[in-house]
Parts: structure tokens; C-alpha cells; sequence
């Protein structure tokens, strides 16, 4: 090989590891293109006629191989495993937090922190109850570790020592409140309930007086339904969709005044998990009180996944 020859080999060296480096820089910038995060994973879901590919590359969420359509969805964001699918999920229902003894719905805060840290030590998400009718109605993808945490008649201890834990751990949780209890003794204040909503802790309705429904005619049924969603939506100016059910009882009318009232969803205490068979007001849940073992916890929030 003379010189010239070398030189040129050199040249050709130098081209090919351009060419390589554009390319690789190219596919870099497309893949940085494709991440999308959740919020964005909606819009692509709500588009089901322009089909999006989509794959994983590392921890990186970027777009080929998975359709989004009506059927079961599995992506990967982060190291979180997104699903479509209907795995169930578990709707928790606490009362109050509180260490005073004495009632099974006052629950010790060391073990709700407990049972917190249990969630975020096992990579649980908790959802909105928006998230969870979007996951419900419109097939959008969650955490495929899911939760949903409730607490009815909205007790003061949801704001001194719930809150506190929910914050330190990153979760989210929905209280359905009693419209007319805000203010009264041993319940949430005006302003614990505007910050609270405010943080984005959900404020939803759980009635206006805690009536018995099944007591009750349609009519009535829908009038209480109606001024409880109307009296928390001027006080925390945003929509109150949901409710859940005094006693998680609830009769044929119930469902139909639920409905008829403008909710989108609504809950029963019925120990049994939630899935796309429900029907939307009848969800359940299951009640959570202070003589439940860490065990059973642990058994409740897992087993639907065995
Ligand atoms: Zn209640």
C-alpha cells in the first residue's frame, strides 16, 4: 500500500465515522423526540384512529411497537409498568386518623404510616378518582400497581395527622365529606378543606347529612345528592363528580340519583375490588379500620394480583 492509498483509507475511515455519528446522534434526537409522560399518554390514547407505535429503550418511554386501541395496552414508563388491562383495583376506605382509642373508624396514625410506607416500599401509585374513571371509561393506561385511597365524612384527623403522612409519602387520596359537616366539631374546617383541595387532595360528596339513601324516595335521594355536590362545588370552586355512599348502602334509586344528580361515579363498601365489570355507581371499596392487621392489609392490596 503506497501513501496515497493509506491516506485515502484514512479518508474513507474519517467518512464512515461521520456518517455513524450523524446517524446515531439522529436516532438519539428522535428517540429524546418520542418521550412522552403520562398527561400526553392521554391525548395519544384519545386518539385511537391514528394508531401510535410505541417500545421501550432503557428507562426511556419512545414509540414502535404497542398499539393503542381498545385492547390491553402494556408500556413501560420509567420503571413503572402502565396497563389497560382489568386487573382490579383496590379502593381503600379510612375515617378518621387519629390516636384516640375507643372506635374501630379511629385509626392510630403509626398505622396508617405503616401501611403507607408498605405502599411506597412496594411501588404502589395512587390514582385521582379522575384517573381512575379515565382508566375505567376510556381504557387510559395506570400504574399497574394502582390504588385508591378514600376517607369518608371528612374527620378533622384526615387534616392533623393523615395529610402530613399522605405529603411525606407523595400520595394522593380523595374525602368524601358530609357538605353540612364542614365546620362542626371534630370535622374539617373551611380552610383545612380549602387547603387540602388546594394541595390536590381530592374534596368530593359523601351527602349532605349522612341520610340512610334506601330510607329514601328517588326524589329525595336526588335532592340531597344534588345540594351536597352543589354546596362543595361553590365552597371549593371546582366540579365534584363523585360520591360515596352513607354506610356504603345503596338501593336501585341510588344509583339512578347519582346519575340523575350529575356524578360520574359512585361507591359502595362492599370489601371487593373494583374493576371494568363494575358498574360505575355501585364501585367497590373496602372498609379500612384500626383492628385490621398489618397482614390483612397487606393481603388486601395484594391479593387480586396473585
Ligand atoms: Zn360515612
Amino acid at each position: 500500500m503506497n501513501k496515497k492509498d493509506s491516506l485515502l483509507s484514512i479518508v474513507c475511515i474519517i467518512i464512515t465515522a461521520l456518517i455513524i455519528l450523524v446517524v446515531l446522534i439522529g436516532q438519539s434526537l428522535r428517540i429524546e423526540s418520542r418521550l412522552v409522560t403520562l398527561p400526553q399518554l392521554k391525548i395519544i390514547e384519545a386518539n385511537k384512529n391514528s394508531p401510535i407505535k410505541s417500545v421501550i429503550s432503557n428507562d426511556i418511554y419512545s414509540i414502535e411497537k404497542c398499539t393503542f386501541n381498545t385492547e390491553t395496552t402494556l408500556i413501560k414508563l420509567n420503571n413503572s409498568t402502565l396497563t389497560t388491562a382489568d386487573i382490579g383495583i383496590p379502593i381503600l376506605c379510612y375515617h378518621d386518623v387519629n390516636p384516640t382509642k375507643g372506635n374501630d373508624l379511629l385509626l392510630n396514625p403509626d398505622k396508617f404510616r405503616q401501611q403507607m410506607k408498605y405502599l411506597k416500599d412496594n411501588d404502589y401509585s395512587t390514582l385521582t378518582l379522575d384517573e381512575l374513571h379515565g382508566y375505567l371509561r376510556e381504557n387510559i393506561p395506570i400504574p399497574s400497581k394502582s390504588i385508591v385511597l378514600t376517607f369518608d365524612d371528612g374527620y378533622i384527623g384526615n387534616y392533623t395527622y393523615a395529610f402530613p403522612i399522605l405529603k411525606e409519602f407523595g400520595f394522593t387520596a380523595t374525602i368524601f365529606m358530609i357538605s353540612e359537616c364542614v365546620d362542626k366539631d371534630s370535622y374539617l374546617t373551611s380552610n383545612q378543606v380549602k387547603e387540602l383541595s388546594e394541595y390536590g387532595i381530592d374534596i368530593e360528596s359523601h351527602t349532605t347529612d349522612h341520610s340512610d339513601l334506601t330510607k329514601l324516595s328517588l326524589s329525595e335521594q336526588i335532592d340531597i345528592l344534588e345540594k351536597s355536590k352543589h354546596s362543595l362545588e361553590n365552597r371549593l370552586n371546582k366540579p365534584v363528580d363523585y360520591i360515596a355512599y352513607p354506610y356504603g348502602k345503596l338501593n336501585n334509586n341510588s344509583k339512578k340519583a347519582a346519575a340523575a344528580a350529575g356524578y360520574k361515579m359512585a361507591f359502595n363498601l362492599e370489601g371487593d375490588y373494583t374493576d371494568k365489570k363494575d358498574n360505575l355507581y355501585n364501585l367497590d371499596r373496602f372498609y379500612i379500620g384500626n383492628s385490621l392487621s398489618m397482614s390483612n392489609f397487606i393481603k388486601i392490596v395484594t391479593l387480586k394480583r396473585n
